[in-house]
């Protein structure tokens, strides 16, 4: 299955066009993540009583958490232009150089996987991130000038979800650092009931729970599962999204009670019934189960670490006694098999 189908996924999809008109406006909009906000708000008052544009700022953590939403909220917090982009996007010097000579005083450059920009794009940025001005080499070989241009104050704000993939000179350039975390379930469930209200359909509150619960902490995996439990009450109830419709709708999606799909349960059962319960490394499961490592680290095993299922060792991943639970596998009673395996 590709990331693009792959229905719990915290990745956008095409689909994924109606929740960006359910994204969050302004900061009071943004439901969890409370020190997150309460910081920002403190940075952002701050900048405004000063006449400043705010420092720049990075977010990591897991996809679907509210990144992007941020930088359109302190955006609109601050009354400024954005300008999107991301680090694949600018392959060439020239690209970055078109966009920061475009930036008026005050913008915002959201640039999303900033961990994927290329080296020499780094370089030109760190000047214009911390003096404001742009280097242009002009020329080639000895006869080459370099022109420096004044740019005006703008902030970035970059995404990633790799923050040990960053260069740390840059990550240095952001004077502010957030790191989001999973959701608790209550916070998800009220994303979940906002957005009904904004979509116009009913739902009852003990949905709202169970869709929360299985939306493993991320609000883009809960507004997706309520889209789809949306069509199920359409198409084979009355439109009203009830308890039953919900657990309905997701027995047939194959999402089980806490919000694991089939992929999660492939990579449990691969790593204790193919290699003993682990350790084993991270490329060796992704082949064995068809999927990028990459892929594996950046969206699958974070939940399942976050519910004690994979422990990340020195030697690889290991599945822990509730993962062998959760599958219904019988844990092994030798204790230095347990031992090495969580070594
Ligand atoms: P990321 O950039 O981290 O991948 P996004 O900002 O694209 O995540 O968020 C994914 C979706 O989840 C958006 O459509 C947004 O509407 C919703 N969302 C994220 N965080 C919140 C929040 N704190 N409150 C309400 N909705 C949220």
């Amino acid at each position: 299955m590709s990331e693009d189908e792959r229905f719990v996924s915290g990745r956008p999809k095409r689909s994924d066009r109606e929740s960006i008109a359910l994204r969050p406006q302004r900061l009071r909009d943004m439901v969890g993540q409370d020190l997150v906000r309460e910081n920002l708000s403190i940075i952002i008052d701050a900048a405004a009583a000063r006449g400043e544009s705010i420092d720049h700022v990075l977010f990591y953590g897991p996809p679907g958490l509210g990144k992007t939403s941020l930088a359109y909220v302190i955006a609109n917090e601050v009354n400024t232009n954005i300008r999107v982009t991301a680090g694949p996007a600018i392959e060439r010097a020239g690209d970055l150089a078109a966009i920061l000579t475009h930036l008026k005083k005050g913008d915002i450059l959201f640039i999303d996987e900033v961990h994927r920009l290329g080296k020499a794009i780094e370089e030109i940025l760190y000047p214009a991130m911390e003096d404001f001005v742009l280097d242009i080499v002009i020329g080639k070989g000895p006869a080459a000038k370099t022109l420096r241009l004044n740019l005006p104050r703008f902030t970035v704000i970059g995404a990633t979800t790799r923050l040990a993939l960053l260069a740390s000179p840059l990550r240095d350039r952001f004077g502010a650092r957030f790191r989001l975390d999973f959701y608790d379930p209550a916070a998800i469930e009220q994303i979940v009931l906002r957005a009904a209200r904004l979509l116009d359909v009913e739902i009852v509150g003990e949905a709202a729970v169970e869709i929360a619960r299985r939306a493993r902490g991320t609000p883009r995996v809960g507004l997706r599962l309520l889209r789809r439990v949306r069509d199920y009450a359409e198409a084979r109830a009355d439109g009203v999204i009830t308890l039953k419709v919900t657990q309905d709708a997701l027995a047939l999606l194959e999402i089980d009670h806490l919000g694991l799909d089939d992929v999660d349960r492939r990579i449990l059962s691969t790593i204790i019934e193919k290699f003993g319960g682990g350790p084993v490394g991270l490329d060796t499961i992704g082949a064995a189960i068809s999927e990028e490592s990459a892929t594996i680290m950046d969206v699958y095993e974070p939940y399942l670490i976050q519910l004690g299922f994979i422990d990340r060792t020195p030697r690889g991943r290991a599945c822990t006694e509730h993962a062998y639970h959760h599958l219904g596998i019988d844990f092994p009673e030798d204790p230095s098999a347990g031992q090495q395996r969580l070594l």
